[in-house]
């Protein structure tokens, strides 16, 4: 029987019995859980985590503005569409203006929170990160700004937290060395993107992790890793999302992640992680019509609308098939928070900080 699961939800009232005999702390209870296709039990998995998410942020589904403000980057990933190597893409930047309009509509539309992601691209020097970061906070003082834009020393990260950006997302990608490798370049290490996301927490960042589920040569043992190792990063946010394969890279002609695996690994993460802010990923509704509602449905409580300018949406291309490439920000929001209010959820568009109290600088 697992205990972590009975102490996790004992604060509610109507807990089911079938969430009783959910065993998230050992090894063989986890890998039963991330690997069953027992619709049952996915059920009562879903149905423990959005108790767990309740008792920590009732039914609130919370809105970030994200900002793709650059498609170059010099890394290779295997499985990225806008890796280097992809002589396809057009690339794009958005200047500061360009930036600072994103967050005037998207302050206008009620976000509170500007997530700013991007390849890895050293145009983007720290002097200018700086600029952006520092502009966006002398016109908001009270907004969140995040970052999204990979691996940077500790002294580049100090400097945008000092900037004024409060939140960074890093996914881990799998915590697997032999899996990351197979997914990486030779120039890139695990232990370098676990080392920015230890950096990133002990500056007072409120940092997410996270991963792909379904990319190619993944065992569940490596899915198993990956939760004991947001037990020991204990990140803010987590993003999970299915692997697309996007044709033009060498992980092209690979499956896709599926939808209840991936539904099932959100589900596992709120139980183990009950405070942390988990979206309910673009990759999710991509896949499928409704999968950032089940996403909802199975203990995510964020969603990340795009605000990037219309024209640009396109080329952000991770992964074939994205969707939400050509709705206005405002249609996107209004069209989102019909769909989650039919779910049961109450779109809330605060800043939505992280439950758990704010993260020590230097803990
Ligand atoms: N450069 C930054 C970084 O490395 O964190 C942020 C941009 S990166 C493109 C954002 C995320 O996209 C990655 O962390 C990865 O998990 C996801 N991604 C890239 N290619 C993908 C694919 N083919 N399918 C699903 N997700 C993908």
């Amino acid at each position: 029987m697992g205990a972590r699961m009975i102490d996790a939800v004992s604060g509610h009232s109507g807990i089911e019995a079938p969430a009783a005999g959910l065993d998230t702390r050992s090894d063989a209870g986890l890998l039963e859980l991330i690997t069953t296709e027992d619709p049952v039990r996915e059920e009562a998995l879903f149905a423990a985590a959005r108790q767990v998410r309740a008792r920590s942020y009732g039914q609130d589904v919370y809105f970030r503005g994200l900002i793709e403000f650059t498609n170059h980057c010099k890394n290779n990933c295997y499985y990225c569409g806008i890796r280097g190597g992809n002589g396809q893409v057009e690339r794009y930047r958005l200047s500061l203006e360009e930036i600072l309009g994103c967050c005037r509509l998207g302050d206008l539309l009620g976000y509170r929170t500007f997530v700013l992601q991007g390849g890895e691209d050293p145009w983007f020097t720290d002097d200018r990160i700086v600029e952006i970061v520092a502009g966006i906070r002398r016109e908001y003082p009270g907004h969140a700004i995040t970052l999204s834009i990979g691996e940077r020393s500790r002294e580049s990260y100090e400097r945008f937290f000092r900037a004024g950006a409060n939140r960074y997302l890093l996914r881990h990608e799998t915590a697997n060395d032999d899996h990351y490798r197979r997914l990486h370049p030779e120039s890139m290490s695990l232990s370098e993107r676990k080392q920015c996301l230890f950096n990133l927490r002990e500056i007072g960042y409120q940092v997410g992790a996270g991963f792909m589920v379904g990319t190619p040569f993944q065992t569940p043992e490596n899915l198993l890793e990956d939760l004991r190792f947001l037990q020991e990063l204990k990140p803010q946010m987590v993003g999970i999302g299915p692997f697309i394969p996007q044709a033009a890279t060498p992980l092209g002609a690979y499956p896709g992640g599926g939808l209840r695996q991936t539904l099932r690994m959100v589900a596992l993460t709120r139980l183990l992680l009950p405070q942390a802010l988990i979206p309910a990923t673009t990759a999710l509704g991509t896949i499928s019509p409704t999968g950032r509602e089940k996403g909802l449905m199975a203990g995510a409580n964020v969603v990340m609308p795009n605000l990037s300018p219309k024209d640009v949406r396109k080329l952000y291309a991770l992964y074939d098939n994205k969707i939400c490439t050509g709705d206005e920000a405002a249609e996107c929001r209004l069209c989102m928070e019909g769909r989650i209010r039919g779910f049961g959820f109450v779109p809330n568009m605060a800043r939505g900080d992280y439950a758990g109290g704010a993260p020590v600088p230097g803990g």
